[in-house]
């Protein structure tokens, strides 16, 4: 099985770094080197702001039907080459190869509707309240410029929704993309490339992340910050980003409640969460990791989860039948071992799970703790990991203030078959997005975004594109 280096994409050029440096990227299925990625230094990076102020010139000043043909088309090339990028994408991040086509399909998706709402971007006239010789316009332009920071675990999803909302708004935008998984990012700029994007409009750089976005923040060309990651990283950036006045999108950790209301159907319950709870090994934002279920049923629906987890599939994403890979990195592995270690030392019970899978690779039982205290780390911190904590509860109000105890406000989950259960959810769960009696299914249509300490902005919707444009008045007196 190939695996590509992946270069950095400066001026609508692929090139290797000025002073020539290269980063290892590994197989979490094997913990071999598969190739090397470019690491930008401070030449780099200079080239890559300028192309970036003349791509942006350049896209601005193209209409939005004409920016529309160019990004449909490299909808159209991602969805072509969709099942040549998976491999590669299953070979750096591990994530089994179904999942790795559909996140390059999806891509294609959130693409199209990102062009096409890049049509309907208008501003309004509003009449004046003293003159009726003044015409009063709100017009809405690109904000500029913008460097986007995403992460491994989704390597071309975590880049396309950005990437997607920014040129469509007219846009240019600087990507620092994760060195652990370069080559899908690379892929999707490939696509952008291939359809014809003006040089500078999309750049694409790898390296050092702390000393490239302490350099790229504060740089006069960026007018815009995008992030997606850790809650302490994101607070560091948008720190920065304030002292600099940069308007800023962040999207950070979550820790999801799953209530399991007394009248929930069990079985739809356990098979959403179940799936939603160890795709992509749980290193998922939105993932179910709080699970609290009502004491009648908690042995039903512990029993059922635990079984569910025990009948996956583990192994290399590569191989047939894999329903769950590796971790992508062995940072993920410790990181388990200790949220595992905390959670029996607390008192919780193993109902699945719990170990590392032979020693080769970052490869996770998919867990299931029982009665889990709720002074246990894994209740507390973000797992991002295949494993399920579950704790009961007694009353509505009672699952209601633990979903809402931690400074997280990503995602939640309910399962009720009550309206009034349902409604009282929905206004009670302090999170930017839930889903009830359903697994998650987040689309390009939809605001997709945290509040409280997950982060502010929005990557989905209509809302995602206002992100990426500045409102301004402008008023004519007919003289
Ligand atoms: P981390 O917190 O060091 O890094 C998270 C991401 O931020 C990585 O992509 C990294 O390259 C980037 N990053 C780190 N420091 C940066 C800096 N100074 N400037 C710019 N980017 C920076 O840890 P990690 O081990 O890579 O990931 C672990 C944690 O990150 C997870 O536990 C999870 O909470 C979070 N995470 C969240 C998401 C998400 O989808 N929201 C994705 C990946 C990781």
């Amino acid at each position: 099985m190939t695996y590509p280096n992946t270069q950095l994409f400066i001026n609508g050029e692929w090139q290797d770094a000025a002073d020539g440096r290269s980063l290892a990227v590994f197989n979490p299925s094997t913990g071999k080197e598969i190739g090397r990625v470019a690491h930008a230094g401070k030449a780099d990076l200079d080239r890559a702001l300028a192309a970036a102020q003349k791509g942006f010139e350049t896209w601005r000043d193209m209409t939005a039907a004409d920016r529309n043909k160019i990004m449909r088309k490299a909808a159209g090339l991602m969805r072509e080459r969709a099942a040549e990028i998976a491999p590669h994408l299953t070979q750096e991040n591990g994530k089994p190869l179904a999942e790795a086509k559909g996140e390059a399909m999806a891509a294609a998706d959130i693409i199209e509707w990102f062009a096409d709402e890049g049509m309907r971007v208008y501003g309004r006239i509003v009449p004046s309240r003293w003159n009726l010789a003044v015409r009063q316009m709100v017009l809405k332009d690109p904000v500029g410029p913008v460097a986007a920071f995403t992460p491994w675990n989704f390597p071309i999803n975590q880049v396309v929704r950005k990437v997607g909302a920014a040129l469509a708004a007219g846009c240019s935008m600087l990507v620092k993309a994760p060195e652990e998984t370069p080559a899908g990012p690379a892929a999707l700029v490939k696509a952008f490339a291939d359809a014809g994007l003006p040089p500078g409009v999309l750049g694409l750089v790898y390296g050092d992340p702390a000393e490239i976005s302490s350099y790229l923040i504060p740089h006069p060309v960026i007018r815009k910050i995008t992030f997606t990651g850790s809650t302490p990283v994101g607070k560091m950036l948008a720190g920065l980003a304030g002292q600099h006045m940069k308007r800023v999108t962040m999207e950070l950790g979550g820790h999801a409640p799953v209530i399991v209301a007394e009248d929930a159907d069990i079985a739809l319950a356990v098979k959403c969460a179940g799936a939603a709870k160890f795709r992509n090994a749980g290193q998922v934002c939105i993932a179910p990791t709080r699970f609290l279920v009502h004491e009648s049923i908690r042995n039903e629906f512990a029993q059922a989860l635990a079984k569910y987890a025990s009948g996956l599939k583990v192994g290399d994403g590569l191989a047939e039948g894999t329903q769950m890979g590796p971790l992508a990195n062995p940072r993920r592995l410790t990181a388990m071992a200790e949220f595992h270690e905390d959670a029996v030392k607390h008192g919780a019970q193993v109902l699945a799970g719990g170990k590392r899978i032979g020693d080769t690779g970052n490869f996770w039982e998919p867990t299931v703790l029982m009665d889990v205290p709720l002074g246990a780390k894994v209740f507390n911190d973000e797992p991002f990991g295949p494993v399920a904590a579950i704790r009961s509860f007694n009353t509505l109000d009672e699952a209601i203030a633990e979903a809402n105890r931690l400074s997280f406000g990503l995602a939640g989950y309910a399962f009720t078959k009550s309206l009034r259960n349902a409604d009282l959810l929905s206004r009670k769960v302090e999170v930017g997005m839930l889903w009830i009696n359903m697994p998650a299914m987040p689309s390009a249509e939809m605001p997709f975004g945290g509040i409280k300490d997950s982060g502010y902005g929005s990557e989905g919707g209509p809302e995602a594109l206002e992100a990426y444009l500045n409102a301004r008045a402008v008023s004519v007196m007919n003289v």
